[in-house]
């Protein structure tokens, strides 16, 4: 058993005076964190090369310690006591998941002067600015690669890489879970129940699936990506989020019938004197890149002003992958603490308005079933024009009581779009508005 570790003074401090050893307390063995502990194991060499001073797992944190936790998790490292085990440790690895304990516990490894290492976006998205603020108040790291895209590195490049650029947009497929279900809905043409079912068989997708395809873990993601993008604090209620548990078969069949896909896209951009942060399914053309993202699999574009575009792709979840961007955090504090230096703070000096969706530029397809006389195209085309929409493509597609109408627009405001479909809502040319998308990726 895990026998309390030693000297912590010897270790405050420690910045400026080499360590013999880091020493690392891992919060959470599961999915990432056994395999952060077995990389951390059987990397040991290399990490020690690559750091300056070995790293010594002092102990990982359990809530069972009589489970058997496999060949790479020996049982005298398991401990029960969080609070003792962080106040002994350089670096604290929290791979819990969820608010509480994880938000207790780093405030305590950070107060007792460890720098923190954390997969936690529902954590970092709802408590950034409070670990941030005791995270530089105690001059210790706070490092998050994981939170956002697994594998892919994405923090990093945005916070460190283009701090010297202006970020204009983010915009990708930030939920494997997602990806997975609507890529099986386009390219095997399943219902969205058997996607799911099938994405829950292989563990893409949790019991519960509701923070997946509601889009909450991508809005996570997406306040974390833009806060850091924009350099100001965007909070999970700043950020518009729709799911894709309303994506039906029949979209994807009127998607791929105007060479489109269907994807859960995160996007946060600056908007008319303000930024905006969304998270919703929208049309992608299918020679646009993001079409070509299949599986679990995720990917990012990044459009700045001097860099131009820029896009990473990868995976953005499993065990392995994820352990791969916990490990280059933990190098980096690691070094931190063995040779000195420190991390970027937050960056939240800008001062743009978190404006609502309605202030967003999008387009919209609207598909619907109109009666089918005489005079309805006029009727329809009549309620764009009333709130200045612009229709740039129509079809017309056969029904069986009404005729089907597809009407893709011109960019415009989302509130003057919402409000165009009220009104198609309300026309008597209208008997049923079936869908609404975005179209994006443009
Ligand atoms: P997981 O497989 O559910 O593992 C969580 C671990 O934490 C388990 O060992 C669990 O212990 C332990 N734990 C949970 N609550 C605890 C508590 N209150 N007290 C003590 N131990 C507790 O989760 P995961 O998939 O590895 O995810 C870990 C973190 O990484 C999450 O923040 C997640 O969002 C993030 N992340 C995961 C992935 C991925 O692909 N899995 C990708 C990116 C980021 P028991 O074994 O006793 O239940």
């Amino acid at each position: 058993m895990w026998d309390g570790g030693g000297d912590r003074s010897a270790r405050l401090g420690a910045v400026s005076s080499p360590l013999a050893s880091v020493k690392v307390a891992v919060l959470g063995p599961g999915t990432v964190g056994s395999e952060v502990v077995r990389l951390l194991t059987q990397q040991a060499d290399d990490l020690a090369a690559r750091v300056g001073a070995p790293l010594e797992i002092i102990g990982v944190y359990v809530r069972d310690t009589s489970k058997d936790r496999g060949p790479h998790l020996p049982p005298a490292l398991l401990t029960s006591d969080a609070s003792a085990l962080v106040s002994q440790a350089d670096v604290v690895v929290e791979l819990m998941g969820g608010i509480e304990p994880a938000r207790t516990l780093i405030l305590e490894a950070i107060a007792g002067g460890a720098s923190v290492v954390t997969a936690n976006k529902a954590l970092v998205a709802a408590h950034g600015p409070e670990l941030y603020e005791a995270a530089d108040a105690a001059n210790v790291d706070l490092y998050f690669e994981a939170a956002v895209a697994g594998a892919i590195p994405l923090v990093r490049p945005v916070r460190e890489s283009l701090a010297g650029d202006h970020i204009t947009r983010i915009l990708g497929i930030v939920n494997g879970t997602t990806n997975y279900i609507l890529d099986e809905m386009t390219r095997r043409g399943l219902d969205y129940d058997v996607a799911l079912k099938q994405a829950q068989d292989l563990g893409y997708a949790e019991a519960d699936p509701t923070a997946d395809v509601e889009g909450h873990d991508a809005a996570a993601k997406a306040a974390i990506l833009a806060s850091l993008a924009f350099h100001q604090r965007v909070a999970l209620d700043d950020v518009y989020c729709e799911g894709i548990s309303a994506i039906t078969s029949d979209d994807v069949i009127a998607a791929r019938e105007t060479r489109q896909v269907i994807k859960l896209l995160a996007i946060a951009e600056r908007t008319g004197g303000g930024v905006t942060v969304r998270v919703h399914p929208a049309l992608v053309g299918e020679d646009h890149p993001l079409a070509g993202v299949h599986g679990a699999f995720n990917a990012v574009f990044i459009e700045a002003e001097s860099a131009g575009g820029l896009m990473f792709y990868g995976q953005g979840a499993g065990g392995t992958p994820t352990a791969s961007a916990v490990l280059g955090d933990i190098v980096s504090v690691a070094r931190h603490k063995a040779t000195g230096g420190k991390g970027p703070l937050e960056s939240n000096y800008a001062v743009h308005e978190v404006l609502p969706i309605d202030a967003a530029l999008t387009r919209y397809c609207i598909r619907m079933a109109v009666e089918d006389r005489p005079g309805v195209l006029a009727s329809v085309a009549a309620v764009f024009e009333k709130h200045g929409v612009g229709i740039e493509i129509v079809r017309q597609v056969p029904g069986q009581t009404h005729a089907g109408l597809i009407l893709s627009t011109y960019a415009a405001p989302e509130r003057d779009l919402r409000a165009t479909v009220e009104g198609l809502r309300a026309s008597d040319a209208v008997a049923e508005v079936k869908s609404v998308l975005r179209i994006e990726g443009e």
